[in-house]
């Protein structure tokens, strides 16, 4: 075979006008996916694999090429795994008022910066300022892109170029390389470290002041948990020492809730509510954590600190954009009403979501794939448990009741493959050589493609 017996781009290029499959796509793509097949086939030709090099092997070649290159890179999938804020799989799904409000605001001119009462220029933040602080009882608050940075944002206007007084239990990395001691030198303070990893005392905060103090930080541990010999210090023990020595105190509380998870019977969580009424100066929470929101960062606190956070540069850096800003505000308004709140936000009702509910939820998937695939695979229902997931409730499991499948006549991870690969995507776990269906971050209308999915999957064997 011979590198001159290659037809050219031009050539093929004019075929596929007469392809209807080529028809919608754009002809740069076209153009390039060309060149790769037929440098594809060039490299086996200098091989010497003798590749077949028809002008229709090339083409269909061209075609798989193509459409690779002009479908969604960002695409939904469903998550099976129960666990409720996936970061991998996106956090927190928007409730519907939220999805509403981002049509309505994304498809008009909005008052985003037009105070309507006066024709002047109006300020972004307010459009959720005002019930932010309604539902955690701060004077000021303000919001940008996420939490990461609304840390490095807080720190920065009030402590830079000052020692920053953190317990050496709370120096957390959160997923996606979020490190505590990366952010503080970033925004330009000095961290100075106290107690041990599982011991941190009142005294230890006390004979680290020095001159040069600007802070104390707390830190939620979030996404892992010191447990034994363990003692930290309480919030309202650093506000006292904070006021009697005239230095701030700033909480990062990670996820953040609005409401008390007790009645639900998960574990009580530190609202933001409680760290402010203790006296925090600064509290920083996600959007997208507990809250159920939006990609976000709030920031609530005295309101002579976030009036001089609001005038740092970093702010305008990191100012959040109307999308998220209508989502939120949609958002936390349906907190006004806590019964309306666990309801319609999803994250709220999948965490909250009571076993017996789970369970009919269970029976009705178990029956759905019973009918369908059956033949193929060993079904059982068996009581598991779920993880919150995103740094929120670090030791608690949640208990659920999952379907449990091993496949006759294929390997459990060829089943995990084929799930993960098909469009939708469907995510899940292996355990103990199984399959694994969480009924309960599965949302209702998808229980029949997880079955028509693995039906086909199973058919390849
Ligand atoms: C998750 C988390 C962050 C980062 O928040 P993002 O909204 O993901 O940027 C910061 N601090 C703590 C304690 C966290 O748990």
């Amino acid at each position: 075979m011979h590198l001159k017996a290659l037809p050219g781009v031009d050539h093929l290029l004019e075929l596929t006008k007469k392809k209807a499959p080529f028809r919608d796509i754009p002809r740069r793509v076209i153009l390039e996916s060309l060149r790769n097949a037929l440098d594809h086939t060039r490299q086996a030709i200098l091989a010497d694999r003798d590749p077949c090099m028809t002008d229709d092997t090339l083409l269909d070649r061209a075609y798989r090429l193509a459409t690779q290159k002009i479908r969604s890179r960002l695409v939904p999938v469903i998550n099976a795994t129960g666990v409720v804020l996936h970061t991998n799989l996106g956090r927190a799904l928007l409730c519907e008022d939220a999805l509403d409000n981002i049509q309505t605001i994304a498809q008009s001119y909005s008052n985003l910066e037009l105070n309507i009462g006066t024709g002047k220029r109006g300020i972004r933040y307010e459009a959720v300022e005002d019930l932010i602080c309604e539902l955690t009882g701060a004077q000021s608050a303000i919001v940008v892109n996420n939490n990461a940075g609304a840390v490095l944002l807080a720190l920065n206007t009030i402590a830079q170029d000052t020692q920053v007084v953190v317990s050496r239990g709370e120096l957390v990395e959160i997923g996606g390389s979020f490190r505590i001691p990366d952010v503080m030198s970033k925004s330009g303070c000095i961290l100075k470290e106290v107690g041990t990893t599982n011991r941190t005392h009142l005294k230890d905060y006390e004979t680290a002041i020095s001159d040069n103090t600007g802070l104390f930080l707390k830190v939620h541990a979030s996404n892992y948990s010191i447990q034994g010999f363990t003692a930290s210090v309480a919030l309202k023990d650093l506000v006292v020492l904070g006021k009697a020595k005239t230095i701030p105190v700033m909480e990062d509380l990670g996820s953040g809730t609005l409401i008390d998870f007790s009645p639900y019977g998960l574990p009580a969580e530190t609202t933001v509510a409680d760290s402010v009424s203790t006296g925090a100066d600064v509290v920083t929470f996600s959007g997208d954590k507990l809250l159920g929101g939006p990609q976000a960062g709030i920031i609530v606190g005295q309101k002579q600190t976030i009036d001089r956070i609001k005038t740092n540069p970093i702010t305008r850096a990191l100012r959040i954009d109307k999308l998220t800003l209508a989502a939120l505000e949609s958002t936390l308004k349906l907190y006004r009403d806590e019964e309306r709140a666990v309801r319609e936000i999803p994250t709220l009702r999948m965490l909250t979501i009571s076993f017996e509910d789970i369970c009919k939820k269970a029976d009705r998937l178990f029956n759905i794939l019973q009918k369908d695939i059956k033949a193929d695979v060993e079904m059982d229902m068996a009581d598991m448990t779920s993880r919150p997931g995103g740094g929120s409730f670090p030791d608690l499991t949640l208990p659920t009741r999952c379907i449990t499948l091993r496949p006759r006549h294929m390997s459990v991870s060829k089943l995990e493959t084929g799930m993960r690969e098909s469009t939708p995507a469907i995510i899940a776990r292996i355990e103990d050589n199984k399959y694994i269906l969480d009924p309960r971050t599965i949302q209702s209308g998808q229980e029949d493609i997880i079955s028509s999915t693995l039906t086909q999957i199973l058919k390849k064997k």
